[in-house]
C-alpha cells in the first residue's frame, strides 16, 4: 500500500500535520500505537486561547478558565498575578487529541490505531514503514515522506539519525481530588528541594478536582520525579490538605533547538522535534505551529516531487525564524534559574510582589511567548538596571539570569 505521507504518532502534532497535508489531496496515513487516540494522557492540559483557536477544536474540550497564578517561593513569599484577562484554559486533553484526529480524517487522512511502527527502511523513492499490529498481521507501507510525530522519546528521530534536544524536564503529575475555594488561579511552587530547575503546580479544574505536578530539569538525575511530587505535597501542607490522588501521569518534556529536524524524505514534528517551551514545558501550541510549517513545506515538496533534504531544509528555517529566539531565551533563563538557591528565589519573588511589577506582568505576559515580557520590560526606564540584573526570568515561572548577568541579591534585599 502506497502513501504520499505516513505520520508516525496520532498526537496533536501528527494529526495537525496530517490534516493540513491531506487537505491538499495527498494520501496521508497516521499510525498510532495505542488503541484510542488521546490515551493515556500525559499532560496538564493547560492551553492558551491562541492554541485553542489555532487547533480549531470545539468548546466541549474546555474545563476551566484561569485568570492568573500565585507563585510561591520555598521560604513563604507569594507573588499574586491575578487580573481580568484569561491567561489559559484547562482542557480535556484526551478529547482535544481525538478532535484533532477527527479533523485530519475529515480532510481525507487515514488513521490506523493499535499499530506500532517498528522500523523504517529507506527506499529509492522514500521509506518502507514496518509496523506491528494488535488486531491483524504485521504490515508494511511505502511512502514518499515520513513525518515523525512520535513524541518525547521519538524512535523516528533515532532511526533517522537526528540528534535529540540537549535538555529535558522529567515530571510526575497526577489527577487529584482536592477541595479549593479559588478555582480561577493556578498555583506555582518554586524550590530546589522539590523541583530543582523546574517547578511544581496545582491547576484547579473546579472546586473539587485539580491537576498537580512537579519534577526536575537541567540537572543530572538527582531524585525521582515521584519524590519531587511527594516532597511538594509535604512542604506545602496547607495547599494539599485532604488531597486524594486519582491517577498518576507524568512524562518527559524534551527541550532545546535540535540541530536538524529533517532529512531526505523525512521530517520531525512536535515533541519529536523539541517543539516545546523551556519556561513552562508546554508543547501543544508550538507543536501545532510546527505541524503547520511542516505541512506547508511538505505540500510544496510533494507537488514538486522534490523531497530531498535540501528542499525540506526550508521547514527548519521557518521554525527557527519564528521560535529560535524564544527557545534560546527560554533555555538561557532556565539554566540560570537552576543556579539560584531558595533564598535568592524568595528574595526575587518578594521584590516583584509590588503593584508596578504585577501590572506589568499581567499586561505583557503571554504563556506562549514569555520572552515578550522580558523584552518589553528590559527597556522600562528606571527598572532597566534591575531587569538586567536578572529578575525578569522569575516572572516566567521562575527563571532568572543570575550567573550570566551577575545577580546581586543583596541589592534586591534592600529593595524588599
Ligand atoms: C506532565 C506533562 C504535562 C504537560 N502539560 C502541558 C500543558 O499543560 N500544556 C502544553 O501545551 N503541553 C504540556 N505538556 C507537553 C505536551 O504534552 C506535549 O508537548 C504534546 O503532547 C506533544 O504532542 P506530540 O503530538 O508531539 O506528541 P504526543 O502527544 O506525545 O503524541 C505522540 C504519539 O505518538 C505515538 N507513538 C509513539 N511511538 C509510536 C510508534 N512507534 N508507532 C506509532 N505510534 C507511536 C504515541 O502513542 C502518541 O500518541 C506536558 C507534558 C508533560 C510530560
Amino acid at each position: 500500500m502506497d502513501f504520499d505521507v505516513i505520520v508516525i504518532g496520532g498526537g496533536p502534532a501528527g494529526c495537525f500535520a496530517a490534516k493540513h497535508i491531506a487537505a491538499h489531496g495527498f494520501r496521508v496515513l497516521i499510525l498510532e500505537e495505542h488503541d484510542l487516540v488521546g490515551e493515556p494522557v500525559q499532560c496538564a492540559g493547560l492551553l492558551s486561547r491562541r492554541a485553542i483557536e489555532l487547533s480549531g477544536v470545539s468548546s466541549k474540550i474546555l474545563i476551566n478558565e484561569l485568570k492568573g497564578a500565585r507563585v510561591y517561593s520555598p521560604l513563604g513569599a507569594c507573588l499574586e498575578l491575578a487580573g481580568g484577562r484569561t491567561w489559559a484554559a484547562a482542557v480535556d486533553r484526551s478529547m482535544f487529541d481525538r478532535e484533532l484526529a477527527e479533523q485530519a480524517q475529515a480532510e481525507g487522512a487515514f488513521l490506523l490505531t493499535g499499530t506500532r511502527v517498528r522500523e523504517l527502511e529507506q527506499t529509492p523513492g522514500g521509506y518502507l514503514v514496518s509496523c506491528g499490529c494488535k488486531k491483524q498481521k504485521d504490515i508494511s507501507f511505502s511512502t514518499r515522506l515520513v513525518v515523525g510525530a512520535d513524541g518525547a522519546k521519538s524512535r523516528a528521530a533515532r532511526w533517522l539519525n537526528l540528534q535529540p534536544g540537549a535538555y529535558k524536564a522529567v515530571i510526575c503529575a497526577a489527577d487529584s481530588e482536592l477541595n479549593r475555594t479559588c478555582t480561577g488561579l493556578a498555583d506555582i511552587f518554586l524550590g530546589r528541594e522539590f523541583s530543582p530547575g523546574w517547578f511544581g503546580w496545582i491547576i484547579p479544574l473546579d472546586h473539587k478536582r485539580c491537576r498537580i505536578g512537579a519534577g526536575y530539569a537541567f540537572i543530572r538525575e538527582a531524585c525521582s520525579p515521584r519524590y519531587c511530587l511527594n516532597e511538594l505535597i509535604n512542604r506545602f501542607p496547607d495547599h494539599f490538605r485532604g488531597i486524594r490522588i486519582v491517577r498518576y501521569t507524568g512524562g518527559t518534556v524534551p527541550m532545546g533547538l535540535m540541530p536538524k529536524i529533517y532529512s531526505d524524505h523525512a521530517m520531525l514534528v512536535g515533541d519529536a522535534a523539541c517543539q516545546t517551551k523551556p519556561i513552562s514545558g508546554g508543547g501543544i501550541y508550538l507543536g501545532l505551529r510546527g505541524a503547520q510549517m511542516c505541512a506547508a513545506v511538505a505540500v510544496q515538496a510533494l507537488d514538486e516531487d522534490d523531497l530531498s533534504q535540501a528542499r525540506l531544509a526550508r521547514y527548519q528555517e521557518l521554525w527557527h525564524r519564528e521560535f529560535g529566539g524564544e527557545i534560546r531565551s527560554g533555555i538561557s533563563h532556565r539554566l540560570n534559574y537552576s543556579n539560584l538557591d531558595d533564598h535568592e528565589i524568595d528574595t526575587i519573588l518578594r521584590f516583584l510582589n509590588k503593584p508596578f511589577w504585577q501590572k506589568t506582568i499581567l499586561e505583557q505576559g503571554d504563556i506562549d511567548f514569555p520572552s515578550w515580557l522580558s523584552r518589553s520590560l528590559s527597556g522600562a526606564g528606571p527598572w532597566k538596571t534591575k531587569f538586567l540584573k536578572g529578575m525578569l526570568g522569575v516572572l516566567n515561572w521562575g527563571s532568572a539570569l543570575k550567573s550570566s548577568m551577575n545577580l546581586n541579591c543583596a541589592d534586591l534585599e534592600q529593595e524588599v
